[in-house]
């Protein structure tokens, strides 16, 4: 044993700017390892569990640096690759390796004195029990839950972490969520035979207990049928499926299940999906996509680390992932395939399971912590799932051998963590991971965000098209109606033109569904006072309430504050009060006026936050439940039905006005995106756009499936006025309740940042909605030359920051900075 004394800098799951340097008890030389997860005591009395960093012998300046306390697992959980992409990440996004640490590890990693634990009455207790299990397993008993401290206390030891950990994995307890939603897992019955029952002498008896019950005899009969029976053996099958199978009621089982033939027990399944059907072969690609894939692949080879597939909508870029994937098992590698939201996944595991079964995982944050943790340590160390599909948060799993990872939808925005740090856009850190494992990175859209196709044009990056749809399907015919005209000619029928309410007409005629979409929930966006022009606002924040009829509520979208509609205007006592506008809530009310038989579905946030809410929506409309969907820009991402001939876009002129200068390229994409959601299979699609400005040319290029235009006018602009992909931009967002301190601090901190970064610093000025859950905000606006280097602007801005905090005044004021903002 080595007689040196090690020291460890770990990271602790707090925000911090530094890591800290903990000493190893001797005995441990041989045992401490980069990446292991320790407890340390940091601050008074408090304890949580942090993960080794570098481990060193130079102890710390300016402090004594305490002893570990324990090693809560001695297998490394975070492997190098993971601890680069942190510092990376750190750097990058200017953040605290804490917060870091907080992002990437589940609930289970997590553990502070605080952490709650609760018995895990589920399960059953599988196996011996240690002396120190079954203490804390009693003590829980008397205990709805526990934090660890008084855990430990109660148990008389210093601190219980190590053996918390161990028994979350072996499933005896459970962390109580911070989400509400407890951690249930699914029961199914089952039935089985009893042993005594299972010769051949065994089933003749059974068959004369159940004397003249024919029915039970028919049940005993179908379940020897169904499981394919053999003398010896006691087949399980699903409760369910036996009674599915004979058409008889439980009480027919009960009958047997009372006189002791057969069994029922309860299975445990997990939420994460098994695969119980039967693997398909990928299909066979087109010549198209044959050649698409083929460029893919040699482009790679040409030491392309980045590819992007410019594929237009529904020419098949997933058949084409999934050869790539196939590829990247072949060789022995993992493989991440990135998608912009959680409810994608929902469509996309079905279809990938069928190829690939159970080595495909899915990982993302509406999983329960015990969940996510299952993951976690089944990448690390269980080796059952080689590819996993997840939402930005799977970046931060323990691969080891990362071949390949697919970034699908490339251009969306909710890659990008914008509510709290480390604000990073996983589409960049994906890029960032691969290079560390030497992997490739395929960005996949048939819309590529302007900075991307940048970057392909100018080859930096690798580009395949694929300009064709899959089968020789032609990409949807689309036209505007022109709202202003309808107007005009008294053709209008409430909110919708004459144009839309006789195509939806048709489409339902013929059998076809329809999706309308329109970007904003609720039923109306705004009331107001006839008379004197009064709006109710939310208290805390600078915006209008948005109704909702079903609750009768005005609600704020941006903080959910909700009241009661006022009965007369609070400003002039009129009892006049308008609507004005219309959301997802009201157009479904219309449809229903105007097509009494469709069968009418509403796919917003309001509608989807029950956990299987999006699938059912789903499935519905996959088995032709649904005639129409009306939604918000949950609909327009890469969903496919074969059945949607008809896409009707509403209020587009909303899209067009954003103040910002990414508005035009959003607007193209969304509008892109969603017209791709029509005439995916045989029939021809097609898609009306309601507008105001029919001859908008954003709309024209939409109309006539012209990226290329959009980029060229666009990149023009960027470049003009200096905005990404030629600048990189850094935004400072400060708030506090008052807003002369949001002021006094925004204006410091722009005026130190203005010494050398003069030209380049916009504001500070306050955003569109200045006041959010009674904060006022402020913006400043850092622009940058992608030449120029950016360590240097970096700590330029970390040493102006430090300057700026010793301001007394600015003492309370929360400054966030959001590196690349969306
Ligand atoms: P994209 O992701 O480019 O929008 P998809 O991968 O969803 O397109 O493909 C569109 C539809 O065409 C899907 O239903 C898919 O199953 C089908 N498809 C695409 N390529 C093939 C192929 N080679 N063989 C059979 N079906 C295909
Ligand atoms: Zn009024
Ligand atoms: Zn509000």
């Amino acid at each position: 044993m080595s007689k040196e004394t090690y020291f460890v800098d770990v990271i602790v799951p707090v925000s911090v700017p530094n890591r800290y340097t903990y000493r190893v008890p001797f005995d441990w030389n041989d045992k401490i390892k980069e990446g292991q997860l320790v407890l340390v005591q940091f601050g008074r009395n408090k304890y949580y569990s942090a993960v080794v960093g570098k481990i060193h012998t130079r102890p710390p300046k300016v402090y004594e640096a305490k002893y570990l306390e324990t090693i809560i697992d001695e297998r490394p959980l975070v492997n190098s690759f993971q601890l680069s992409l942190w510092e990376w990440i750190t750097d990058y996004y200017m953040c605290n390796p804490g917060e870091v640490m907080t992002t990437a590890l589940p609930g289970g990693f997590k553990l502070s004195s605080e952490t709650k634990i609760i018995l895990n009455r589920q399960e059953e207790l599988s196996g011996e029990l240690t002396g120190q299990e079954q203490s804390l397993v009693t003590a829980l008993e008397h205990n709805e839950s526990l934090d660890i401290n008084k855990a430990s206390q109660l148990l008389g030891k210093k601190s219980i972490h190590a053996l918390v950990r161990q028994m979350l994995d072996r499933k005896l307890i459970l962390l109580e969520e911070e989400i509400k939603e407890k951690y249930k897992p699914r029961k199914e019955s089952w039935v089985t035979l009893t042993g005594e029952f299972s010769t051949e002498k065994g089933m003749e008896k059974a068959f004369s207990l159940l004397g003249r019950a024919a029915k039970q005899e028919d049940l005993l009969l179908a379940y020897i049928r169904e499981t394919n029976w053999k003398e010896g053996e006691c087949p399980e099958i699903k409760k369910s499926a036996l009674l599915e199978a004979t058409g008889f009621t439980p009480a027919v089982l009960k009958g047997l299940v009372d006189k002791g033939v057969l069994q029922e027990f309860q299975k445990t399944t997990g939420r994460i999906p098994i695969f119980d059907g039967t693997l398909v072969p990928i299909p066979k690609l087109s010549e198209e996509q044959e050649l698409a894939k083929g460029e893919t692949s040699s482009q790679f080879l040409a030491g392309k680390e980045v590819v992007l597939l410019h594929g237009v909508t529904s020419s098949g870029k997933t058949e084409i992932y999934a050869h790539l994937i196939q590829e990247q098992l072949d060789r022995g590698k993992q493989v991440l395939y990135l998608v912009p939201e959680i409810a994608l996944t929902t469509q996309l595991i079905q279809r990938l399971q069928r190829y690939f079964g159970d080595a495909i995982g899915v990982y993302h944050s509406k999983y329960t912590q015990n969940e996510r943790t299952e993951t976690y340590l089944n990448v690390a160390f269980g080796g059952r799932y080689n590819i996993i599909l997840g939402a930005r948060s799977s970046l931060f799993l323990p691969f080891s051998n990362l071949g390949l990872i697919i970034v699908d939808e490339e251009h969306e925005t909710s890659y990008k963590q914008f509510e709290s740090n480390p604000r990073y856009h996983a589409r960049d850190t994906a890029i960032v991971l691969a290079k560390l494992h030497n992997a490739r990175v395929l960005l996949g859209s048939a819309t590529p965000s302007l900075e991307v196709y940048y970057h392909a044009k100018t080859e930096k990056y690798g580009l395949v098209k694929l300009n064709k749809r899959y089968g020789n399907q032609t990409l949807p015919e689309i036209w505007c109606a022109d709202e202003a005209d309808h107007k005009r000619r008294k053709l209008m029928r409430s909110h919708f033109t004459d144009m839309v309410v006789q195509h939806v007409a048709a489409a339902l005629e013929n059998k076809e569904q329809v999706i309308l979409f329109q970007n904003r929930r609720g039923y109306s966006p705004l009331w107001m006072c006839e008379s004197c022009g009064w709006v109710p606002g939310c208290d805390r924040c600078d915006v209008s309430l948005t109704y909702h009829k079903m609750k009768h509520t005005l609600n704020c979208h941006l903080c959910g504050y909700t009241v009661q509609p006022p009965r007369q205007c609070e400003a002039c006592g009129s009892k006049s009060l308008k609507m004005l506008g219309y959301g997802t809530e009201k157009l479904e009310e219309e449809l229903h006026t105007f097509y009494p038989d469709a069968r009418i579905a509403r796919m917003d946030l309001d509608t989807t936050r029950g956990k299987d809410a999006f699938q059912n929506l789903i499935n519905d409309l996959e088995d032709k439940k649904i005639d129409i969907l009306v939604g918000t820009q949950m609909v327009t991402k890469g969903l496919d039905f074969e059945n949607v001939s008809l896409v009707v876009v509403m209020g587009a002129d909303r899209l067009l006005k954003y103040p910002d200068f990414r508005s035009y390229e959003r607007a193209y994409q969304l509008l892109a995106q969603v017209s791709g959601r029509a005439g995916r299979r045989e029939k021809k699609g097609k898609v009306i756009i309601q507008t105001h400005q029919p001859e908008h040319w954003i709309i024209k290029r939409v109309m006539e499936n012209d990226y290329e235009g959009m980029y060229a006018q666009e990149i023009q602009d960027r470049k003009t006025y200096r905005y990404p992909p030629f600048y990189r931009l850094i935004r400072f967002d400060l708030s506090h309740r008052e807003k002369e301190k949001t002021y006094y601090a925004a204006n410091l901190l722009a005026r130190l940042l203005r010494e050398k970064l003069g030209r380049d610093l916009l504001g500070p000025e306050y955003p569109a909605i200045a006041r959010v859950r009674n904060r006022f905000h402020m913006h400043i606006l850092l622009k940058y030359s992608r030449t120029a280097s950016l360590e240097k602007v970096r700590s330029y801005i970390e040493d102006k920051l430090l300057t700026y905090h010793q301001d007394n005044q600015t003492k309370g004021v929360y400054v966030q900075v959001d590196v690349d903002p969306v």
